[in-house]
């Protein structure tokens, strides 16, 4: 998909002085390693086989290899032993700990029998079916936990506005997330003989508020009988655990030599590496929403956070007001940049024609006219 590639071109450019700068100096220090599900929530499941206990198990190994080999590297667990945690905390997890990198590991899971092989995962806008299930998948335990719709506000991977939102917490760290994915993708076809699926890229509530590049691991499918019974042994698990520790390492030593991010060969699923831009239709205008109410406000800085260039529009019982007008994505998105420091729930909106559309049918135009 190009969307996320364009945004990450935007924001690498204004992130670029400044991680030039820090290039010498990014260390990786902390590491959380999440081990997907428990408790309440078994993930996916097959008899008495059950995801929560595979990810755990590996998660454990992994975090035991990384300390026994590399000196200075602290590890944080989500969880350690069987107990449920919400999807929210596990990113503020990493966050709170100012983790220089965030590990999930899960267990894939199809009504094919015959799907197998494993899969690394980076946020992002792709809506391939396939990445879609398995996002669908890992983001269902969501509607056990309580207050979930305050919880995880902004995202609702059915609205069609907030995809642009939940892309800009992750893409900033895009190419690192990249990097380590097909690191591991790479040692566990390489060295372990796994099914290579492929980097991919999903929505996963998971990943998208983490604040430093992040992967969500598959490590196979419990569903195949196969990897099920591999996934379940410990001489299984040692092997996944140790190919993500051998990616790690890789990692580690290429961030803290400063090395740069280039993919490389690709498999079908993986994500092309290259940048692209979108054309400019004057019909097509977006803005930045910033307040929606039942009664009309009067248009003054007063009333929309200072903010001068106020436009309302009117959609779905509400009044709406708006900052910002430009026909340029990427200029809107510097917009919604400056606004969400003031407005931090802010999003862009699209216009055809003076007429609200989609923000990804606006895209969809502008990518198809460049054709
Ligand atoms: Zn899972």
């Amino acid at each position: 998909m190009k969307i996320h590639l364009i945004i990450t071109s935007i924001l690498f450019s204004s992130l670029l002085l400044h991680n030039d700068l820090q290039a010498q100096k990014q260390k990786i220090k902390t590491v959380v390693i999440d081990a997907g599900h428990g408790g309440k929530d078994p993930g996916a499941n097959h008899g008495k086989y059950k995801e929560k206990n595979i990810t755990l198990a590996i998660a454990l190994k992994l975090g035991k290899y990384i300390k026994q080999n590399i000196k200075g590297v602290k590890i944080i667990y989500t969880r350690k032993t069987d107990k449920f945690i919400e999807l929210y905390r596990r990113s503020e997890i990493a966050n709170q700990n100012k983790a220089d990198l965030f590990i999930s590991i899960h267990v894939n899971s199809s009504k094919s029998k015959k799907a197998k092989g494993t899969s690394c995962f980076v946020m992002g806008l792709d809506k391939a079916k396939e990445n879609l299930e398995v996002s669908k998948l890992e983001n269902s335990v969501i509607l056990t936990e309580k207050n979930y719709k305050k919880k995880y506000k902004g995202f609702d991977p059915n609205s069609e506005e907030t995809d642009i939102i939940f892309s800009l917490y992750q893409t900033a760290f895009l190419e690192q997330s990249l990097s380590i994915a097909y690191a591991i993708q790479n040692q566990f076809e390489k060295r372990a003989s796994r099914k290579n699926r492929g980097v991919r890229q999903a929505e996963l509530m998971v990943l998208w508020n983490c604040t430093m590049p992040a992967v969500l691991v598959e490590t196979g499918f419990i569903s195949n009988t196969e990897e099920r019974q591999y996934l379940s042994s410990d001489y299984g698990q040692s092997i996944i655990a140790s190919a993500i520790y051998r990616a790690f390492k890789g990692y580690k030593k290429k961030v803290e030599s400063g090395g740069t991010f280039h993919q490389n060969g690709g498999k079908a699923g993986q994500t092309p590496p290259t940048t692209s831009t979108l054309r400019i239709d004057k019909s097509i205008v977006f803005k930045v929403q910033i307040a929606a109410s039942p009664n009309k406000i009067k248009k003054t800085p007063r009333n929309f956070y200072g903010f001068k260039d106020i436009n309302e529009y009117f959609y779905k019982n509400r009044y709406r007001y708006t900052t910002g007008k430009t026909s340029d994505f990427e200029a809107i998105l510097e917009i919604q940049k400056k606004v969400r420091k003031k407005v931090p729930d802010a999003y862009v909106v699209a216009f055809k024609k003076g007429k609200k559309i989609p923000v990804k049918q606006a895209l969809a135009i502008l990518r198809k006219k460049k054709k």
